[in-house]
């Protein structure tokens, strides 16, 4: 069953300090591509950004590769979390514009992501 409807409580506000997720992954827009992301998924896991800022907080002694470890779990994460929503046609991430066109029913995921495959 694909996902057609979209409503604000499908989303929340895209907060990744540093734009890690973004330098990590390169990651975009789940519809249209372009790497401004402002929202992402409800079901979305706590950003790269802002688990590697608590961990940074808790020990500012931390050492790269520390924080490399720590990230790996988080990262699979998103990545199961991210192939779920493609399998029901839910973006993981949008743009401003992208998410407004969704909760208006102006854009329809599933054909759009259909395509992509
Ligand atoms: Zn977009």
């Amino acid at each position: 069953m694909k996902k057609t409807v979209f409503s604000p409580e499908d989303f929340k506000k895209f907060e990744d300090n540093r734009n890690v997720m973004m330098e990590l992954f390169g990651i975009t827009c789940s519809v249209c591509g372009i790497d401004e992301i402002g929202y992402v998924a409800e079901n979305a896991p706590k950003t790269i950004g802002q688990i590697a800022q608590e961990a940074i907080d808790e020990n500012p002694e931390i050492s790269d590769d520390e924080l490399d470890d720590m990230m790996t779990g988080p990262i699979e994460a998103w990545q199961e979390v991210d192939d779920y929503n493609a399998s029901i046609g839910m973006p993981t991430f949008a743009c401003d514009n992208c998410y407004q066109q969704l909760i208006d029913g102006e854009i329809n995921i599933s054909d759009a992501m259909e395509i992509e495959d």
